[in-house]
């Protein structure tokens, strides 16, 4: 290997090695996965292997829409992008307009109409005890990918000039979000947008120098890799040579890291239609249809997971797949060929900064509510003496006077306490996003997304590069978890 193959910083001097992985490279592990029973490993290209810097590239997106809309008379020349507006994991509501953060049982935790937080009655109001449910695909949308931040800001901005009567007066919040998607799908369908990243790569591509190291172990422990995208090939070509080339050994390409390269796959269909595959003539590009077994080394077009594992001779169990994307690459790899999932996140570096610069105060946080918490035991207690004292049944302890007296204090000191929990609560829903707080967390409890990971990923990390830190030979055990009757 040469030395351009670059290794993990600060390792213990005594024998060159890492003692533990950083706290914000970790792989955290849902599930149980010996990797060393790994034999397949599928990666994905965008925001997987290949990391964008989100601001940057939606930027463009959001650009590319914007014009396509005002092509079309809309007055939208003064919008802005602002990166921050939606994120990953909240759900479009394309009825009522909003953008909902929802928690893991279906709960509406926070709502955004517009560019405008929704106060809680206002809320209360418009969603009384709706519980979202992702399978209603005709009202709702959740945001899966880095790819789907400009279309949430983009439906939010122009929700508030449809309310102000800017936009077409037939349109409902309905066509204007379909006006949004299809509008976003022609930018990345149709060459001009990826024509820009590639003519600039170095502002887009947040390169990462440990990837290619990590790739390498992987292969020369034996595993086989599979690069499959939905990107097409002259994209893929082009962005995986910028990424990996320069890091690898003399005379090798990113081509050598990988058995097979599916582009143009149509996930998440490629994991349960049947589509006909198709060889890649990598001069030309043109196509030719595929037969029989797939050919090492060789490009493939399209066609189906089915095929690809028989090729492979492999069972679902012993391939995992890697991608960004929660619905197409993690949620359907498993549910319909069984593989092995890791989900790449890369806000989770960010998320667990702002948890770590957080923690003291989560910690005050948590004691002043075990504190309210024992206040509101003993003030139930004098509720229920205080109607047996009325009512005449049970033991009586004491007079009503003194209960009375009694609950009058500790009303006061709980008051007390909620006036110091609220602001480093209200706090607290500010950190990692000003406006919808922590992705993973919707107060005190976990996020859809949360749930989402939980339930489909068996690892999930911030990017591929971690794996170099974990080896190929890492056996990740999934925590006990903890239960709410747990002896503490
Ligand atoms: P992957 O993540 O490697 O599978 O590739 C994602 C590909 O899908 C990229 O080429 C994106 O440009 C493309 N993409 C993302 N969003 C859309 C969309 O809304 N319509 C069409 N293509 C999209
Ligand atoms: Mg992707």
């Amino acid at each position: 290997m040469t030395d351009q193959l670059v290794l993990p910083p600060d390792p213990d001097p005594a024998h060159g090695l890492l003692t533990a992985p950083p706290p914000l490279r970790r792989l955290f592990c849902n599930r149980t996965l010996n990797l060393r029973s790994i034999k397949v490993i599928g990666y994905d290209m965008d925001y997987t292997l290949i990391h964008y810097h989100a601001d940057e590239w939606e930027g463009r997106a959001y650009a590319h829409l914007r014009q396509r809309l005002l092509a079309q008379g809309w007055p939208v020349e003064h919008l802005v992008f602002e990166p921050d507006r939606v994120q990953r994991g909240l759900v479009i509501d394309k009825q009522l307009g909003n953008i909902l953060k929802v928690n893991r049982f279906g709960y509406i935790k926070q709502s955004m109409h517009g560019t405008r937080m929704l106060t809680m009655d206002e809320q209360r109001q418009s969603y009384g005890r709706t519980l979202v449910d992702l399978a209603d695909s005709a009202r709702y949308v959740f945001l899966n990918t880095l790819f789907e931040v400009s279309e949430g800001c983009m439906f939010a901005q122009l929700v508030e000039l449809l309310d102000q009567r800017l936009l077409p007066e037939t349109l409902g919040y309905e066509a204007l979000y379909r006006r949004v998607r299809f509008t976003l799908d022609r930018a990345h369908v149709e060459g001009e947008l990826k024509a820009e990243i590639l003519a600039d790569p170095d502002r887009y591509v947040a390169i990462d120098e440990e990837l290619p190291l990590a790739l390498v172990d992987q292969r020369e422990a034996g595993k086989k890799l599979l690069l499959i995208t939905n990107s097409e090939w002259s994209y893929t070509q082009a962005m995986m040579s910028y990424a990996f080339d320069r890091f690898l050994p003399e005379g090798q390409t990113w081509r050598d890291l990988f058995s097979y390269v599916v582009v143009s796959a149509r996930k998440p269909g490629f994991f349960s239609a049947q589509a006909l595959m198709f060889e890649v003539m990598e001069d030309t590009g043109m196509l030719r249809l595929a037969e029989g077994d797939l050919q090492v080394g060789k490009v493939y077009f399209g066609g189906n997971a089915d095929r690809l594992e028989k090729t492979l001779g492999v069972d679902g169990d012993q391939i995992m797949y890697v991608g960004d994307h929660m619905l197409t690459d993690v949620l359907n790899s498993k549910k319909l060929q069984q593989w092995r999932t890791a989900l790449i996140l890369r806000e989770l570096e960010a998320e667990l900064e702002a948890q770590l610069k957080w923690a003291p105060k989560q910690r005050q946080i948590d004691a002043l509510m075990a504190e309210k918490g024992a206040l509101e035991f003993q003030f139930s207690q004098l509720r229920a003496q205080r109607q047996r004292q009325r009512l005449g049944y049970g033991p009586i302890l004491t007079t009503v006077a003194a209960t009375t007296e009694a609950m009058n204090d500790l009303r006061e000191r709980m008051i007390a306490l909620d006036g110091r929990v609220a602001p480093m609560v209200a706090a607290a829903g500010q950190i990692h996003n000003r406006h919808w707080g922590l992705l993973m967390r919707t107060g005190n409890d976990k996020s859809l997304l949360a749930r989402q990971i939980e339930h489909h990923a068996d690892i999930y990390t911030s990017r591929v590069s971690n794996f170099l830190y974990e080896t190929p030979f890492v056996f990740l055990r999934s925590l006990r978890g903890s239960l709410p009757h747990d002896p503490e």
